[in-house]
């Protein structure tokens, strides 16, 4: 008998292909991914070994207490899992899984293409062109600043944030980073390491963000994080909208104190703030950083292996905490 799975995120047609070859499946339909009411009454239903789900999916002690006791592993095709009370689970002996290193390369992409957008404007070229251009720009209109050679600090230097400070280095950027601990040489590749976060900062033309979302690093750029960057730096995010304070963004970006930024990731997703769509200086997208045909798959493949390793008795990959 195949276990039982309940997939409640909407993903590519070759994870639900094999999610129906190798599970009992129950897949969500649409037109959005599945509610925690959804997914509860799913796994009740179909007595679901385990769910396959995406960062959609609040799941809180709360919504953890609700599940069915045959649930015995959380998947999380994603590798943040701030919206899983890991804690609630693990009391629960249920095990919670996350996809990581899989989405390093076009995460890090989704971060350059933001950085080199909001840099040299590309929103408002492409704006301008299909309005139909026909006036004359002069040399001294509509400038970017320069990305060559520039500093970049990188908050969170991890899988991601490693495989961004790798495209940096290819436009001969500094890069210079903070994290709780230092980085062995061989990880570090030259990037210099700044303990103390606020004190990285002032060196800072760019500043992108990869660290974890979380209580531990909400807000952590706020007011007086934005300014202490030098005038007209450029902010990348790509990692989660709570690690930054909107409305001091917002004001940054309002004063050109901040040149430009970069936006994947939201506080309120995704009903984020319309005010940043109101600020030429902003590129924004919905959330999409890992958003390729190679990558989902790859996602939602490990997702699929962590579940069905769990529920054969055997270690998971991606295990969220180790016995
Ligand atoms: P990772 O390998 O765990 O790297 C996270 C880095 O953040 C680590 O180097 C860690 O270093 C640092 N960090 C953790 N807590 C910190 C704190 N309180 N202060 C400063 N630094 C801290 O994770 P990853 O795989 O690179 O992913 C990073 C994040 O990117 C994920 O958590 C996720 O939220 C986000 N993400 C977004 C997308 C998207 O679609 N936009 C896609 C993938 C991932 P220390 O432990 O030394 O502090």
């Amino acid at each position: 008998m195949k276990p039982r799975l309940v997939l409640a995120c909407l993903t590519t047609t070759n994870v639900v292909a094999r999610a129906r070859a190798e599970f009992d499946a129950i897949i969500c339909s649409g037109p959005d991914d599945m509610t925690v009411p959804e997914a509860t009454a799913a796994a009740t239903a179909h007595r679901a070994d385990g769910i396959l789900f995406a960062n959609t999916l609040p799941l809180t002690e709360a919504a953890i207490a609700g599940l069915p006791d045959s649930v015995r592993v959380l998947a999380t095709s994603s590798v943040g899992y701030d919206h899983v009370d890991v804690a609630a689970a693990r009391a629960r002996g249920i095990m919670v899984t996350n996809t990581p290193g899989v989405l390093d390369e076009c995460t890090a992409d989704h971060a350059m293409m933001l950085l080199l957008a909001a840099a040299r404007r590309g929103i408002e070229y492409d704006r301008i062109m299909r309005q139909g251009w026909r006036y004359r720009i002069g040399q001294g209109d509509l400038l970017g600043v320069r990305v060559t050679g520039k500093r970049v600090g990188i908050l969170g230097m991890g899988r991601i944030g490693r495989a961004f400070a790798r495209r940096a280095r290819g436009f001969d950027m500094q890069v210079l980073y903070h994290g709780r601990s230092r980085l062995p040489p061989e990880l570090e590749q030259g990037a210099t390491y700044f303990a103390d976060f606020h004190a990285m900062l002032p060196h800072c033309d760019f500043l992108s963000i990869h660290a974890p979302g979380g209580p531990a690093t909400d807000r952590m750029v706020d007011a007086r994080a934005l300014s202490l960057l030098p005038e007209g730096a450029v902010l990348v995010n790509v990692a989660r909208g709570s690690l930054v304070d909107e409305d001091a963004l917002l004001a940054a970006l309002r004063s050109g104190r901040l040149f430009a930024a970069g936006l994947d990731v939201f506080r309120d997703e995704p009903d984020f703030d319309l005010r940043f769509a109101a600020l030429d200086n902003v590129v924004l997208s919905p959330h999409i950083g890992s958003a390729t045909r190679e990558t989902r798959d790859a996602m939602g493949f490990r997702a699929l292996d962590n579940i069905a390793a769990v529920l054969a008795n055997r270690p998971a990959i991606d295990p969220l905490w180790r016995d």
